[in-house]
């Protein structure tokens, strides 16, 4: 049997190769992206994986997709909340705005999903979720009020609903990545990345492929004995 597998931001970056270990490890994966229709379309034509655009802020957007893949594949067993933005600034110049979108983004977007699959999973008895968390999450980072609260967020959110779906064999956890080569810390400038480099005990970033194995791993029908756990994947830069 082929579960059906959601990975948001599932086209570029950590989510894409998310995707392809999920579709290697014999899914249905469908994956969302924000608004880079090129990169998506790229995506698919290179891996073969259904591509879908809807923002995993917006609730109602959400709840459309998750109903369209169940009525086109089934219900959604496995989710992977990996949409995540940073917008960065210190305090002094940090706007509501900015605030807004990366708690939106990031945290709100884990609720939307799970709230519009949760019911299909209990009714499978079988779900697994996977929330992408974040080292600054753990740790805290300076010019990232808004992205480390989200990101912290994400993992007292998968404690707790991990409680609720024990119960239903859905399992819930989260996978905290360090820095990782992708768009997102290419932005970091050359210099402040040099200093990150320094401090990873492994000697260099991590790779999108580093986490998928990670995410694999937590999504499979064995791993079921696994819930409410975050699994750092940092080469040791924090060992929480
Ligand atoms: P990228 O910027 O490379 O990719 C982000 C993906 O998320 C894109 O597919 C993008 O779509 C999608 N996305 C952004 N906003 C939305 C939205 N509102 N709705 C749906 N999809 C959205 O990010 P990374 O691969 O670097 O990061 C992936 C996750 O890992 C994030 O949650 C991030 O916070 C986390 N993380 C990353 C680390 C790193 O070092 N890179 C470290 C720790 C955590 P589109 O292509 O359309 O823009």
């Amino acid at each position: 049997m082929s579960r059906v597998a959601l990975v948001t931001g599932g086209t570029r970056g950590i989510g894409a190769a998310i995707s392809v270990a999920l579709k290697e490890a014999g899914r249905t994966v469908v994956a969302s992206y924000a608004g880079n229709t090129a990169a998506a379309e790229a995506f698919s034509k290179e891996t073969g994986i259904e591509a879908i655009k809807f923002d995993a802020g917006n609730y109602e957007e959400t709840v459309a997709a998750v109903n369209d893949i169940a009525a086109r594949h089934g219900a959604v067993e496995i989710l992977v909340n990996n949409a995540g933005i940073t917008r960065d600034a210190v305090m002094g110049k940090l706007t509501r705005e900015m605030w807004d979108a990366v708690i939106d983004t990031n945290l709100g977007s884990c609720f939307n999903l799970c709230k519009a699959t949760f019911d299909g999973m209990k009714a499978k008895k079988f779900g697994r979720v996977v929330n992408i968390g974040s080292i600054n999450g753990q740790a805290g980072q300076y010019g990232q009020v808004n992205y480390a609260a989200a990101k912290s967020g994400i993992h007292g959110f998968t404690k707790a609903l991990a409680q609720e779906g024990a119960r239903y064999n859905i399992t819930v956890n989260a996978v905290a990545p360090g820095y990782v080569d992708t768009d997102m810390v290419r932005a970091v400038p050359p210099d402040v990345l040099e200093k990150i480099i320094a401090k990873i005990p492994r000697g260099r970033l991590g790779t999108a492929h580093d986490i998928a194995r990670g995410v694999a791993f937590l999504t499979a029908d064995d791993a079921d004995f696994v819930t409410g756990s975050t699994l750092s994947i940092n080469g040791g830069q924090h060992m929480y």
